[in-house]
């Protein structure tokens, strides 16, 4: 087991918790919902919600059927199916006031439709609700079933956002069941069915990958016509995760960006905090094609 490595300092900030978040978080529980906001422990909380009015919701309840070894969701038998789950999500984003909204959930191989059926009607009650806002999708490959991302596609979200998450070579050791090639395809099959639709993915780094192996993934993502690519450094949510390898300077991180634009992605996010779902809202604007 290799040594523990220090935090860089651009790490460490404090988590802004003033009122309207603690109410917030209050609504969270009545409505019975799961923001990866709370769960990750994310360290944009305050921006996103109070600022840029923007979350990141899981649906589909708060266990996971894989065990993915950089993710803190928990794994085990998955909750039963809860069809009130979509409306009371549409009237949390009114009640926020949310200007765009993603919507991620936990991958539900128990089910044969991988939840895609809730996961469409939820866009469809955010929708309903709130025409204004924008949706942005990150759904789990879903078993890679093509019938699944069609469901869930025919809802029309603004943003399909799919996660690589880490280079081909690493992908077994970090991810659970996924795989690299399945995760190229469903962001291919997307396209193909919504061209209209912007696709995104992301990566984290800091696992031990090289610099080759991160143009590599950007590569094949472009080769997907993928339009965002986020870029963040991974960061080890308990003891019994993977260790971190690497903490990428800022610097690192923009040199990654400039080299994601050079590839002819419309938009690139890369930095130590950045998420799959940060400023999500200004990426929305920026791939808009429709
Ligand atoms: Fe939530 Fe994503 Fe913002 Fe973190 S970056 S607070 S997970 S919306
Ligand atoms: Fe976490 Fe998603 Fe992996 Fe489930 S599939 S363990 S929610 S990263």
């Amino acid at each position: 087991k290799q040594e523990h490595i220090r935090k860089p300092d651009w790490l460490k900030i404090k988590l802004n918790t003033n009122e309207s978040y603690t109410g917030l978080k209050k609504m969270m529980r009545e409505k019975k919902l799961h923001t990866v906001c709370e769960e990750a422990r994310c360290p944009n909380i305050h921006e996103c919600w109070a600022v840029r009015k923007t979350a990141t919701f899981m649906i589909l309840g708060d266990v996971c059927t894989r065990g993915c070894r950089f993710c803190a969701v928990k794994t085990g038998l998955p909750n039963e199916l809860d069809w009130g789950e979509p409306e009371r999500l549409a009237e949390s984003v009114e009640q926020m006031g949310l200007k765009h909204v993603v919507i991620t959930a936990v991958a539900r191989d128990d089910l044969k439709d991988g939840g895609s059926q809730v996961y469409a009607e939820t866009i469809r009650a955010v929708r309903r609700r709130n025409p204004l806002t924008t949706i942005e999708v990150l759904p789990s490959d879903m078993m890679g079933l093509h019938d699944n991302l069609k469901t869930l596609m025919e809802a029309r979200p603004n943003i399909l956002n799919h996660n690589i998450e880490t280079v081909r070579r690493l992908t077994k050791k970090v991810r659970a069941r996924a795989t690299y090639d399945r995760s190229l395809e469903f962001l291919r099959y997307s396209k193909e069915l919504h061209p209209d639709i912007p696709t995104k993915s992301s990566l984290m780094i800091g696992l031990g990958e090289t610099p080759e192996e991160i143009e590599e993934v950007m590569d094949d993502l472009r080769a997907q016509d993928v339009d965002i690519m986020t870029i963040g450094q991974y960061l080890q949510p308990t003891k019994k995760h993977l260790d971190v390898k690497k903490y990428y300077t800022p610097e690192e991180f923009a040199r990654f960006k400039e080299i994601a634009m050079q590839k002819g992605f419309r938009h690139c996010e890369a930095g130590p905090l950045v998420r799959s779902s940060y400023h999500a809202d200004e990426q929305v604007n920026k791939a808009q094609v429709w």
